[in-house]
């Protein structure tokens, strides 16, 4: 038995692996991909912290957050992340994160939208790849087991209490379950639900949030989903707010400016779509920055215009469109992590720990999935339930589990679950994205329990045993059903426009809902209500 499973090894997972290790626990990391190809690697633009007081503080970092929130956050939350951010700049920096400096060697940061203050850390535009991979090298260094391309399945809670997780082995096909004192998931966000119209990875498909739903967890938020307001027309791939903060342009096809660059997200996404329902083009201008900048400080961005938009930065016009890209809901915790299933804990983007309310700011994810990663790892080994033995452990979870996955093997095949899973996204999009309406969300309750209704005849066409992607992504698009049924009753149950989360129907903030969202199972339909800000 272990004393601490994390599942995911973004950011998140292999901070808390490295304290609860730090803590002596008999630590495991599970994970769908390599530890490499998470999600975290995508993260451009750069980490928050306030480095030099001179110029910052720490209470204008909390004012900020606080603001772009909405108000539906905890002060104190945010202030522990706050507080902590130079710690945890200096500890990535000691540990071989190679952020870049100024001449006198100091760590350099950038400007990124929705504050005033320049306190954005980074490592040219690859701040997640380079933060990823050196704590996946720590973790090397500290002997910390993995099990990579394990999908987890199920949670094992028994009286509310989780004692353990049921896992596929991707290559050999195998079920197992494994036990453990506690369980950290670490899975990630659920923008990727909006499968075509996202910036995030593939492999983003809500798994951890739905598992915890359906083991009896509280989710919170969930209707507050980020869009970014540049991504590429086409590939949805993301240019980071970095190519804003050093200056760069929106404009009209007349090479108009039309909004302030730098105004919170969700304000910019929505101007810039409404342009684009009106059939007009919107392009980043980065021309008058020059190659030379562009070429050191945003290499990337110039690369991926490149390959994917055919578009010199230096010297044209980038057309550009928002994609979803950030969830701010997600399992309900507290600073420390814990969920309302005794044992089982979340963090980063899967966890809503009442940091980012309606709006995350840039570069404030990086910072939490670091700094409260590393808190929730040592929580968690801290508070280790030594009551819990592997002979108490009475759960049939594996034999149930099995016998699904022979019972999905014998449905029918008669739909396509890919064409689903793009219908899916343009559902999602179309009427439970920007601008949504009473009338919008409802079609898209129905039409995505339509196709919930129909899983058993989407099915699996390949029904082998080994590395049976097929069966993978089915399982995926269950979880995405799930959790696109849950933004979407969230959505409708606000009423008001706070944040990321605008009616069409209500435009306006209502003091009313002043609270956070709370989303569970009961008798397998979504409930949703309101509960205070605590
Ligand atoms: C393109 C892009 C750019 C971004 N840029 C920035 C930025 O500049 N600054 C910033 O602060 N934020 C940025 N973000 C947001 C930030 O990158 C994410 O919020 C953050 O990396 C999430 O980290 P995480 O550790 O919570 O999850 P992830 O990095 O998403 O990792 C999730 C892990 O869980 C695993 N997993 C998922 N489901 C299962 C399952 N069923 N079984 C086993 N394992 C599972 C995955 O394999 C993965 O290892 C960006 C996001 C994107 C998409």
């Amino acid at each position: 038995m272990y004393d601490v499973i994390i599942i995911g090894s973004g950011a998140a997972g292999l901070s808390a692996a490295l304290s609860a290790k730090e803590k002596n626990s008999k630590t495991l990391v599970i994970s769908k991909t390599q530890p490499t190809h998470s999600q975290t690697v995508q993260a451009q633009g750069g980490i928050n912290a306030v480095l030099y007081e001179d110029k910052d503080s720490i209470e204008q970092h909390v004012a900020d957050t606080y603001n772009a929130s909405k108000e539906i956050s905890s002060k104190d939350n945010i202030n522990f992340m706050c507080s902590n951010a130079k710690d945890t700049i200096n500890w990535l920096d000691e540990i071989g994160v190679p952020f870049n400096r100024d001449k006198e060697n100091k760590i350099s940061q950038r400007k990124f939208g929705g504050t005033k203050k320049i306190r954005t850390c980074y490592s040219s535009d690859y701040t997640g790849l380079k933060i990823l991979h050196t704590l996946f090298d720590q973790c090397i260094k500290n002997k910390i087991e993995f099990l990579n391309e394990h999908v987890l399945l199920d949670l094992i809670v028994e009286d509310k209490i989780c004692k353990g997780v049921v896992i596929l082995d991707i290559l050999s096909g195998e079920i197992k379950e494994i036990y453990s004192k506690s369980i950290i998931l670490a899975t990630g966000g659920y923008a990727g639900i909006y499968q075509n119209f996202t910036t995030n990875s593939y492999s983003n498909t809500a798994d951890g949030i739905a598992i915890a739903l359906r083991a009896g967890a509280k989710l919170s938020n969930m209707e507050f989903v980020q869009f970014h307001p540049t991504a590429l027309v086409n590939s949805n791939i993301l240019i980071s707010e970095s190519a804003r903060g050093e200056g760069g342009y929106l404009v009209d096809k007349d090479g108009n400016r039309f909004i302030d660059e730098l105004k919170a997200r969700d304000e910019v996404a929505r101007a810039i779509y409404t342009r684009i329902t009106n059939k007009e083009s919107v392009y980043l201008d980065l021309r008058h920055l020059g190659l030379e900048k562009i070429n050191d400080l945003m290499p990337q961005e110039r690369r991926l215009a490149l390959e994917f938009s055919n578009v010199k930065l230096e010297e044209e016009l980038l057309p550009i469109n928002p994609a979803a890209h950030y969830t701010m809901g997600g399992i309900k915790t507290n600073i420390n992590g814990q969920t309302n299933i005794k044992n089982l804990y979340a963090s980063g983007e899967c966890a809503q720990a009442n940091i980012h309310g309606a709006n995350r700011l840039g570069g404030n994810s990086l910072l939490e999935i670091v700094t409260l990663g590393k808190h929730i790892g040592s929580y968690a080994s801290e508070n280790i339930d030594n009551e819990i033995s592997v002979q108490d452990i009475n759960s049939n979870k594996l034999e149930l589990i099995k016998e699904e996955i022979e019972n999905i093997f014998e449905y029918k095949n008669e739909i396509n679950l890919y064409k689903c899973k793009d219908e899916v996204g343009q559902i999602l999009f179309d009427k439970a994205g920007l601008f949504k309406d009473k009338n919008s969300l409802n079609e898209a309750l129905k039409q995505i329990n339509e196709i919930k209704n129909s899983l058993d005849e989407i099915g699996v066409v390949d029904k082998q045993k080994e590395y049976n992607k097929n069966l993978l992504e089915f399982l995926e698009f269950r979880n995405i059903l799930d959790i696109a049924l849950v933004v979407i009753e969230s959505a409708l149950n606000r009423e008001e426009s706070r944040g990321s989360h605008y009616r069409v129907d209500y435009p306006n903030i209502d003091v009313s809902y002043l609270k956070n969202s709370k989303a569970v199972l009961e008798e397998n339909k979504v409930s949703c209500s309101f509960e205070d800000v605590v």
